[in-house]
């Protein structure tokens, strides 16, 4: 009889595991294993909003365990430690897990599967995590790739080589009595103050919430994704990013339900699939320049004087810079640890272009309440807002809050949504209410300065200042 551990980390789900699939192939008992190790993540370990979705995740997974007759043991890291700790209980011969790419990951699996060979176990590594893995893809010169369009035309190429999701076994081995676990609260991942009934409202962690999102999106939303994408007072988007952070879903499966005949072959599918691209580009970048968490790629922004305001950065945080639709966005973050893509590149520009902020600050933010918080996407995210990153936006791209809420938020759904005390204002005034006459704003209740802030900056000087800072620096090959 042989026995097998199977480490979960984020890939909380059993359909399309590559590591539970080969685990069952190879041994007999097989022990589904999750250990909670966030210091061996450095400096990026889990924040607050992820917390709760790991908490929930981990519940939902023991739930599928269960109901196919294994469960879920559950220790506290170092990983090494309860590793070798299960191996001596079990007798296990081999470790099974899937990768991931986050530096101080990868440097914590290395040195894990090289203790393990020592001891003459077998570790075996799967990709579970994305659709290429970051070392196959190269440009003609056998770098790695610093530009998404050339990157995705080598992607698309081999697209058909990407192997069909695996099936969920039906049935599991069942883990032994004597193992322990640790019970689930013992994790400490819920919040001791609980601000998190907004999450629970929106979201259903665990592989059957990514199942009923995903098939919902197909089949109501994807077709008109390519265009409806960039509206957030539409239910345009997937909203999968937290289930593929976690590996509740994998990017086979989103993939293999995008292409699925009579879907594949619409312009929004192709958009869809285009996204699962910049996920994959974001791990390349986040692989290939390990740095770029803390450090711009474009080493000439390093030197960057940006300004440090405690308090124009808190109302940044809590939505109240007086542009509605960034602090739409804001609030929308925090209440439900979600922003849309589109209000995301609003918000981090106001934060890195016209508050000259740095784009770390907004990072951090993002990292402790998103939900999605994802080193490769955010850094990717951030950097290129910020125009610092590989394929970024170009410093002088700003984008202006007042346009681009008239053009994504054209019945101001959304800004009225998450910004209450502005909704009795006509249409023409929703996005920029200090442009409102006095009689406009009184009949609708609003008093700027009071309940609603006045701006916290000038848009267009302080365009201008940046242009001026960016200008400082030097282009390439100067
Ligand atoms: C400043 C900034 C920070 C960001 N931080 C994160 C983050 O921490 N985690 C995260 O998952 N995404 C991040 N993004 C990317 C993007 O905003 C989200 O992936 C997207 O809004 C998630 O919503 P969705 O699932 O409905 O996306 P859809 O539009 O339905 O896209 C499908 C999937 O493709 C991937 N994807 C889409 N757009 C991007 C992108 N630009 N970069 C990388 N992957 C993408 C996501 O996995 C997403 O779930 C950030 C973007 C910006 C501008």
């Amino acid at each position: 009889m042989s026995t097998a551990l199977v480490w979960f980390r984020r890939d909380l789900r059993l359909t399309d595991q590559p590591a539970l699939a080969q685990a069952l192939a190879a041994a007999d008992t097989v022990i589904p294993v999750y250990i909670h190790a966030p210091h061996e993540e450095g400096a990026w370990a889990p924040g607050a909003a992820s917390r709760w979705w790991l908490h929930h995740s981990l519940a939902a997974l023991e739930t599928e365990l269960r109901v196919r007759g294994s469960r879920l043991v559950l220790r506290e890291g170092p990983a090494l430690a309860a590793l070798e700790a299960l191996i001596a209980e079990t007798g296990a011969t081999a470790v099974f897990w899937n990768r991931l790419y986050e530096p101080a990951v990868i440097a914590r699996d290395k040195a894990v599967k090289q203790a393990l060979a020592e001891r003459g176990i077998e570790a075996v590594s799967c990709n579970g995590h994305l659709l290429f893995e970051p070392w196959t893809i190269r440009n003609g010169a056998g770098d790695p790739y610093r530009v998404f369009t050339p990157f995705w035309k080598a992607c698309t190429a081999e697209l058909g080589t990407v192997p069909a999701p695996l099936p969920a076994p039906e049935r599991l081995p069942a883990v032994p009595p004597a193992v322990a676990s640790l019970g689930l609260a013992a994790l400490g991942l819920l919040p001791k103050i609980r601000w998190d009934a907004g999450l629970a409202a929106a979201w259903l962690p665990g592989e059957a919430g990514a199942m009923a999102t995903l098939s919902q999106f197909v089949e109501e939303a994807i077709g008109a994704y390519d265009v409806d994408r960039n509206r957030p007072d539409l239910p345009g988007s997937s909203r999968l990013s937290p289930y593929l952070h976690f590996g509740e879903l994998s990017p086979r499966q989103a993939l293999a339900a995008a292409s699925v005949p009579g879907v594949g072959d619409s312009a929004g599918a192709a958009s869809f699939v285009r996204e699962l691209g910049w996920r994959e580009f974001a791990h390349h970048l986040l692989f290939h320049f390990p740095h770029t968490p803390d450090e711009p790629l474009d080493a000439r922004f390093a030197g960057l004087a940006w300004r440090e305001d405690p308090a124009e950065l808190e109302a940044w945080r809590r939505g109240r810079t007086g542009y509605p639709i960034v602090d739409a966005g804001m609030r929308e973050l925090w209440a439900t640890g979600w922003m849309h893509n589109r209000v995301r590149m609003i918000v981090a520009s106001l934060l890195t272009k016209n508050l000259f902020a740095h784009w770390r600050h907004g990072a951090r933010w993002f990292w402790d309440t998103l939900v999605d918080a994802d080193l490769a996407n955010n850094t990717l995210g951030w950097q290129w807002t910020a125009g610092c990153g590989a394929d970024a936006a170009p410093y002088y791209r700003i984008f202006n809050p007042l346009l681009q809420a008239e053009k994504f938020d054209p019945g101001r759904a959304y800004i009225r949504r998450w910004v209450p005390e502005l909704a009795a204002l006509p249409d023409k005034y929703v996005h920029c209410p200090w442009q409102a006459p006095a009689e406009v704003l009184l009949a609708a209740g609003v008093r700027l300065g009071q309940d609603y802030p006045l701006p916290i900056v000038d848009p267009r000087s302080s365009r201008d200042d940046a242009l001026r800072r960016f200008e400082g620096l030097k282009r390439p090959g100067q």
